[in-house]
């Protein structure tokens, strides 16, 4: 019997290295490496330098928008193929992507996919055919930049029964009045997707709403303490009109919002797994580094358990979301499917960035090490897009039959 002995590649020509122990790069063609490793050369030039100071002022980093959107990471020409008739770009390069940005940095990452995930969607499962086909292209590079407006100040969880924007037809036209809260990237969006319920038949419809519309009015949402780069707003809507053009066709009750949601929430797991990876990462360079007792912190026993918890919490979410993704590419898409992979990684991000933040000690408070910013900012992304309980909910339902939202 003669054995076959494969030879590893070096972590070094790994994208991932250690974050990626079971090596689910391999799934990845040379092309889509090749496109991930150019976000990574930028990352690395130009964003990581810049991340601590701009999070502590709580701005954006604007510089890095206009060389992202070039970067053309949506649906990349060499992966697509040139032309209208090009195949979009697969699953697991789409979470990769994701995944590269929120190892790098949570804000980054939650602004990327406020574009190529929630308004991207917004747009794919709900404008018409004609629809798609004016506004899909601008969507893709940018030219039309929009946000995911669902929130409201007194529902969140509950916005399916509670949303309370109202839209009242007016001939060509249609009257919105309400308010929506935390909406990532209102203030630099051309157009606010918001939802809003028709007056006369109690459904829920949705709009694409010029910011700068009359009776719109955007208000920063400040002193957060997580995801301080990414710009959140208060929206408020006072007798905008709307003409019925601008409506999407294809959203007429919430059950269509909730096609949207299934979708997003897939790319909010791939983003808590790669605030893991960042911070697994970060937490693994400081105990290399820092000594204690003459010896460097990484040869303790009890700190070795906590890179090994974090280890295996990283690759459990990720072979979580690489095989959601290959469900998703096979057109399986259940709510309880997505739900389950956002709350079990969010649940796993939250145990693995404190324990990063515990092995750099007092230094692990302070933005000097990356840790501080990664244990921040996965709060945010732990209560976004449905939180913990609600999606455990959904599980739940999922499991017994019985609907336990409301109990
Ligand atoms: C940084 C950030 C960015 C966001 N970006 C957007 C965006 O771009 N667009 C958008 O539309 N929204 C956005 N959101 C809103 C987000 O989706 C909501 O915050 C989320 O859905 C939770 O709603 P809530 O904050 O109102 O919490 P609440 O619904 O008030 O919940 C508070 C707590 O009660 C719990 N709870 C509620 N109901 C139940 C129940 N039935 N059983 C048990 N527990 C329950 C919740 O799980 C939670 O722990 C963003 C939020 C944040 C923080």
């Amino acid at each position: 019997m003669s054995l076959e002995i494969r030879v590893e590649p070096a972590a070094a020509e790994r994208l991932y290295g250690v974050c990626d122990y079971y090596d689910a790069e391999s799934l990845l063609t040379e092309d889509e490496r090749r496109v991930l490793g150019r976000l990574r050369d930028f990352l690395d030039r130009e964003a990581k330098p810049l991340l601590a100071d701009y999070w502590e002022r709580g701005e954006f980093p604007a510089q890095l928008a206009r060389p992202l959107i070039d970067l053309d990471l949506m649906e990349p020409a060499e992966l697509t193929g040139p032309g209208p008739e090009r195949s979009p770009a697969r699953g697991i390069y789409q979470g990769f992507r994701i995944f590269e940005l929120a190892r790098t940095d949570a804000s980054l990452a939650t602004w990327y996919t406020a574009q190529a995930g929630l308004f991207r969607t917004a747009i794919r499962v709900g404008a018409s055919a004609e629809q798609q086909a004016e506004w899909m292209p601008r969507v893709v590079d940018f030219s039309l930049k929009g946000v995911f407006s669902l929130t409201e100040p007194e529902s969140g969880s509950d916005i399916a029964g509670g949303l309370s924007t109202t839209a009242r037809r007016d001939g060509d036209n249609w009257i919105l009045n309400g308010a929506k809260r935390w909406i990532g990237g209102a203030s630099t969006a051309d157009v606010l997707a918001v939802f809003a319920r028709d007056v006369a038949d109690g459904q829920v419809k949705a709009f694409l709403v010029d910011r700068e519309a009359a009776g719109v009015t955007l208000e920063k949402i400040h002193r957060k303490t997580s995801l301080r780069m990414m710009q959140n707003a208060h929206i408020t809507l006072d007798g905008v009109r709307v003409p019925e053009s601008m409506r999407l066709h294809g959203v007429n009750s919430f059950k269509d919002v909730a096609a949207m949601l299934r979708a997003m929430r897939s790319d909010v797991a791939w983003i808590a797994t790669g605030i893991q990876a960042g911070a697994f990462e970060a937490g693994l360079r400081y105990v290399r580094e820092r000594r204690q007792f003459g010896r460097p912190l990484g040869s303790f026993q009890l700190v070795q358990e906590k890179l090994a918890r974090m280890l295996g919490n990283l690759t459990a979410s990720l072979s979580l979301v690489v095989r959601l993704t290959e469900q998703q590419a096979r057109g399986i898409y259940r709510d309880q499917d997505s739900a389950l992979a956002k709350m079990q990684s969010c649940l796993a991000m939250r145990e693995t960035v404190a324990l990063a933040r515990e092995l750099a000690g007092g230094n692990g408070i302070t933005l000097e090490s990356d840790v501080a910013r990664f244990h921040a900012d996965a709060e945010a992304v732990y209560s976004y897009e449905g939180t913990h309980e609600i999606n455990a909910l959904i599980v739940g339902r999922a499991l017994t039959g019985e609907s336990a939202f409301a109990r």
